[in-house]
């Protein structure tokens, strides 16, 4: 087995470096090591590659722990292997050698292929949809590639000429304090070709803009804030890069009689005051039709009562939730003359019961008051 140098080491750090540390210092090192500054310098490339790598690993929280515990080898063993070259670090630190040198360092090696952008799409679905998931059709406004020109961005029967600008590199070079620093021909964008007869329908853009409908397949259970994601389904990536994705965001309206809560819908369900002091056997809605409930004698304003499992479908366990039905023992109003007799009637024998246990409460005196 080779012998390979400590990581900490290379990046000349403390073994619970920060972060920042870790990036500082390979900062100063792959600045001193950069090919650019050190032409033919075979020790210099060594020392970049060998930072490079020591960074990767160290900035990487899970490679940082298998190093620390088993060291190099227990990066082999996991399938780390390094670099192989300078387009590997390059493509690897794409955007750390932007912020380090001020220039992107992905026109020279990195593939131009960019994955396309995600797209999200806000969806109202009504409370039985969200529940019994259901399946949608919604028209989504997006690129897609030319269908014309099938995003080769020229007409047809002509093809790109190399760019005078740069020769076809891509690249122009100009001299920056020590080192040549190559940027990207804005002329061709780093393609080195140039368009000369574009494409009339996407005007050489590659890419039109249309309004796809899209199938959706709503599960069971969303809830407001689920997100649904449909792989492929957003704008095209350029130059062979992928799709990228459509979410969906999912509201959920408001329903007239459930309420849901987690996995539970709750309901309130009115009943009289005498259907709360004799009992009763009610009909309640649920997600899936009426069901009896039997409301027990002395039914208190407030009490709770459950169906078990007529809630809502989990999205994660596949169990359903409860249905909880809160009661509202309504007052009766508009009493006939014989109604309000009989409950005189029962005041009276319930007066007694109720001043008696008030006195004990106040202990006399205001009691009296009561009757
Ligand atoms: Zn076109
Ligand atoms: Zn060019």
């Amino acid at each position: 087995m080779s012998t390979k140098r400590d990581y900490y080491e290379i990046l000349g750090v403390s073994r619970n470096a920060p972060e920042e540390d870790l990036k500082a210092s390979y900062r100063k090192l792959a600045l001193k090591y950069h090919p650019d500054r050190n032409p033919g310098d075979k020790e210099a490339e060594e020392n970049f590659k060998e930072a490079a790598e020591a960074y990767e690993v160290l900035r990487d929280r899970e490679k940082r722990t298998i190093y620390d515990q088993y060291g190099h080898a227990g990066l082999e063993g996991s399938g780390f292997s390094g670099f192989g070259g300078f387009e590997d670090i390059f493509s690897s630190f794409g955007d750390i050698f932007e912020d380090f040198f001020g220039f992107s360092a992905r026109g020279r090696a990195r593939s131009r292929a960019q994955r396309g952008a995600d797209l999200r799409y806000d969806l109202s679905l009504g409370f039985l949809d969200a529940v019994f998931g259901t399946e949608t059709e919604i028209s989504v406004k997006k690129k897609e590639i030319c269908p014309e020109c099938n995003g080769k961005r020229c007409e047809a029967g002509t093809s790109p000429e190399t760019c005078r600008h740069c020769g076809g590199v891509g690249q122009i070079s100009r001299n920056q304090g020590f080192f040549t620093v190559r940027t990207t021909c804005p002329i061709c964008r780093g393609e080195g070709q140039a368009i000369t007869h574009p494409c009339k329908r996407c005007r050489g853009a590659g890419q039109v803009l249309v309004e796809k409908k899209v199938s959706v397949k709503i599960p069971a259970g969303v809830d407001n804030g689920s997100r649904l994601r449909l792989t492929g389904e957003g704008e095209p990536g350029s130059y062979g890069g992928p799709q990228g994705d459509l979410y969906v965001f999912i509201h959920v309206e408001a329903h007239e009689f459930f309420q849901r809560r987690e996995d539970d819908v709750i309901c309130s369900v009115p009943i009289s005051f005498i259907q709360a002091t004799l009992g009763d056997k009610i009909s309640v809605p649920t997600l899936n039709g009426n069901k009896k409930l039997r409301i027990p004698k002395g039914t208190q304003p407030g009490d709770v009562f459950y169906f078990h499992g007529e809630g809502i479908t989990s999205l994660r366990t596949g169990k359903r939730g409860d249905q909880i039905i809160q009661v509202d023992v309504k007052t009766p109003t508009n009493l006939n003359k014989k109604q309000e007799g009989l409950l005189k009637e029962f005041a009276a024998l319930e007066a007694s019961k109720l001043s008696s246990k008030l006195k004990n409460i106040l202990k006399g005196g205001a009691a009296e008051t009561v009757n």
